[in-house]
């Protein structure tokens, strides 16, 4: 199984190191890399630096086009990819682009250093990006002595910070990425902890990639012969020949007759498969259809985040709203409260505008519309507001 892993924390904790000894240890870097490395190393009698590696590696990937070079792979009893850490403003790219979802966090935070503005924003983004699997690095221990007190200190005040976004019961591990302790190996200079290293509590992690219900969006309708063929995309489950469907908001039902790709017909379609099918009824682009016992739910409300890139919003403006394929109109119905979009803090209840930069969590009243939280059909839960042909703002949908 390939799990995604997402390595988050404040900027100087060790995350490029941690990344260094995970590959190191799981021996993913080529022996002669290795080598090569270790001599400029001593040649420049520095530290052995594991970031340097990772840099290293990296331009290693680059050359092999063949592995994607945006996460980079070890392996152990799962295969894992790590992806980079979501920043403002990758995150603001995430929520528009719709990036790949990490399964597991791991949250660095060093032990010498303590709780710094990017851990709280990290964990203030993963939690807002969905994701439920999260382990805490407490990183050089070897700064501190490798001291129980000490790991405890932070353990403390990081479950209190972590409660508040909803974590709780979360392996926290005392490591020393540099030295190596509790990665790969377990260390044998903290016999107080008597946990798993890192990366035995990655591979204990029960990945629940739920079976999510069919939602198959529409993106064009062509006449082929004598039948309408409706292109698409499947965004979660699988749509297979024969089944009953019902797309909405248009309310149509009917039987999937056929599912053609180019290179012919097929009898199913996953996850971001492109297809085209012949369907007994007409639908419309803007729909998303599902089987009959899990159907799209079309709304005329929600309420969900939204960051301003450029003017300025008030309450019952009204904008155009695209999501997935669909462009209606929508209403800003209220603006329950802005936020820090940094660390997820409340800055005021209910102001009567927000500015560009500034984001806000609001009650949107809509033409019928099928959408999605985030967190479950990231494609169906992520909007972008228009006004005057311009991209104003992205959100993504909290509560339907
Ligand atoms: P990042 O910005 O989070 O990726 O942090 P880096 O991996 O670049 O590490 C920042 C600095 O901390 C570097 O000088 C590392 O050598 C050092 N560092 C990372 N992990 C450890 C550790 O476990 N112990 C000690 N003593 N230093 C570490």
């Amino acid at each position: 199984m390939n799990i995604n892993v997402v390595i988050v924390g404040h900027v100087d904790h060790g995350k490029s190191t941690l990344i260094g000894r995970l590959l190191y240890d799981s021996e993913s870097i080529k022996e002669g890399r290795v080598k090569e490395i270790q001599k400029l190393a001593e040649e420049y009698k520095k530290r052995f630096e594991f970031a340097y590696f990772l840099d290293a590696f990296e331009d290693e990937l680059r050359e092999e086009r063949t592995i994607d070079t945006t996460g980079v792979i070890f392996k152990s009893k799962n295969y894992y990819t790590i992806t980079d850490v979501p920043g403002h403003k990758e995150f603001i790219k995430n929520m528009l682009t719709g990036a790949s979802h990490a399964d597991v966090a791991v949250l660095v935070v060093s032990c010498s250093q303590g709780i710094e503005e990017q851990t709280r924003r990290h964990a203030f983004l993963i939690n807002m990006l969905g994701i439920k699997k999260l382990i805490v690095a407490v990183n050089k221990m070897d700064e501190v002595g490798y001291k129980k007190e000490r790991f405890q200190e932070i353990q403390e005040k990081m479950e209190k910070l972590l409660s508040s976004f909803g974590y709780s019961h979360l392996p926290f591990i005392p490591i020393s990425a540099m030295e190596g302790d509790n990665v790969y190996r377990k260390s044998s200079r903290m016999n107080w902890y008597t946990g798993p290293t890192l990366v035995e509590a990655l591979d204990s992690i029960q990945v629940e990639r739920k079976q999510k219900p069919l939602r198959f969006v529409v993106q064009g309708i062509y006449p082929a012969s004598s039948e309408e063929l409706i292109l698409g995309r499947v965004e979660s489950g699988t749509l297979r020949k024969d089944s009953e469907l019902i797309f909405e908001p248009s309310g149509v039902k009917g039987k999937l007759r056929k599912i053609r790709v180019f290179e012919g017909e097929k009898d199913m379609a996953e996850e971001k498969d492109s297809v085209g099918v012949i369907f007994t009824g007409k639908a419309r682009r803007g729909d998303v259809a599902g089987l009959l016992d899990t159907p799209p739910h079309p709304v005329d409300e929600f309420i969900g985040e939204a960051v301003l890139l450029i003017d300025s919003l008030r309450e019952k403006d009204t904008l155009q709203l695209k999501l997935g394929t669909a462009k209606v109109y929508a209403t800003i119905e209220k603006i329950k409260g802005k936020i820090d979009s940094e660390t997820g803090g409340l800055i005021e209840k209910n102001p009567e505008k927000i500015n560009a930069g500034e984001a806000a969590i609001i009650h949107f009243s809509t033409q019928p519309l099928v959408v999605e939280k985030f967190s479950e059909v990231p494609e169906l839960g992520r909007f972008v507001l228009v006004r005057n042909n311009r991209n104003i703002a992205a959100g993504i949908v909290l509560e339907v």
